[in-house]
């Protein structure tokens, strides 16, 4: 497995895949790969002939207060595990070889992008579309692997693909957790003992909420008031949103009768986590192990 730092490196071993006639897949990451990256790499492995993995912590993506500086990094660890997982290559840029000192283009979205994160993180989405279609562009791969744990930028990426005609297959991957429910995370590392314990809150909660829909409530209202009841139980627990909407356009609903998104974020202590579920009517809950929408 290798590890390229430049674009002008990585090109010509992606076209030289190509001359060969070899499908790639692309893995987007922050890097501090745990088992939920994993799991999108191994997925990757088995759609496509060659995988890259990219190891980049975007600082456009990253708001003025957020943690960019402090944001976890071990690329010896990262390589070791995209090596077990069967990548053929690590692209590990520095930030000035992602972004000319006086760049000045960006990609957008109008909706989709306001709401749930996007109202305490007004400019995550922009930073994280520009970097995506910057990745599409060097890697050109044919497919891309994305968490349904990022529920919200899943949706997004799903939709900038399409309104810009990328061609690039976006696969979705269920939600990775730790034994006692919490969603796996690089900020996981944030967490001391007790905020560890803490954070189970939130997955405790959703599932509250996902035993309301599978019961038959239909009222969004009543089952977000249940979840933001239980995370009120926790000290240590801090709400910044509790919503249920639209899984496609991530519009708020006020009954659950087509596929929704249930997602939260919350802060325990300092650190920001979020966590969701899917649930369609028919399909019931997605319980972390379709996590595809
Ligand atoms: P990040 O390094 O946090 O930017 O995440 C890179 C990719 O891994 C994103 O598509 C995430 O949604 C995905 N991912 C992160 N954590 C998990 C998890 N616990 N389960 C599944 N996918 C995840």
């Amino acid at each position: 497995m290798q590890i390229i730092k430049t674009v002008k490196e990585l090109r010509p071993i992606i076209q030289g895949w190509r001359r060969e006639g070899l499908s790639v897949g692309l893995v987007p990451t922050m890097g501090y790969l745990h088992a939920g990256h994993k799991s999108l790499i191994v997925k990757a492995v088995s759609e496509n002939d060659r995988v890259v993995v990219s190891d980049f912590v975007n600082p456009t993506q990253f708001g003025a207060n957020e943690d960019l500086s402090t944001y976890p990094r071990d690329l010896e660890r990262d390589a070791a595990v995209c090596e077990e997982a069967g990548a053929a290559l690590i692209f590990h840029p520095e930030p000035e070889e992602m972004y000319f000192p006086d760049n000045c283009t960006f990609v957008d979205m109008d909706s989709l992008t306001k709401g749930l994160c996007g109202k305490t993180r007004p400019t995550h989405f922009r930073g994280v579309c520009t970097v995506v279609s910057k990745l599409f562009h060097i890697v050109t791969p044919d497919r891309a692997y994305f968490g349904q744990k990022d529920a919200q930028q899943l949706a997004v990426i799903r939709r900038m693909v399409r309104d810009l005609n990328f061609g690039i297959s976006i696969v979705g991957c269920p939600i990775v957790r730790e034994p006692d429910g919490l969603a796996m995370s690089s900020r996981n590392a944030y967490l001391n003992a007790e905020e560890r314990k803490a954070a189970l809150i939130l997955h405790k909660s959703l599932a509250i909420g996902e035993k309301m829909l599978g019961d038959g409530e239909r009222d969004a209202a009543k089952v977000r008031e249940a979840i933001e009841k239980s995370l009120g139980t926790e000290p240590l627990a801090k709400v910044d949103y509790v919503e249920l909407v639209d899984a496609e356009t991530l519009e708020p609903v006020g009954r659950v009768e087509r596929p929704i998104l249930a997602a939260l974020a919350v802060y325990i202590g300092k650190t920001r986590l979020i966590d969701n579920f899917t649930f369609a009517e028919n399909a019931g809950c997605d319980k972390g192990e379709t996590g595809c929408i």
